[in-house]
């Protein structure tokens, strides 16, 4: 997933194990949620989930 910064909150919201990036606008990535240039490059690693939910 591909965020600008004005997004970057909102999306870690979405996820359980995020994991940042940070990434160059000349790389053309768009915001998953506005289509805005993207700043940053999240990562979600599903076998990871439960572990940290009991973590939790
Ligand atoms: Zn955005």
């Amino acid at each position: 997933m591909f965020v600008c910064s004005n997004h970057v909150k909102d999306a870690l919201k979405l996820m359980y194990v995020p994991h940042i990036k940070l990434i160059t606008e000349e790389e053309g990535f768009r915001c998953h949620l506005c289509k805005n240039k993207a700043k940053y490059k999240l990562f979600q690693y599903y076998h990871q989930r439960n572990m940290t939910r009991k973590a939790i």
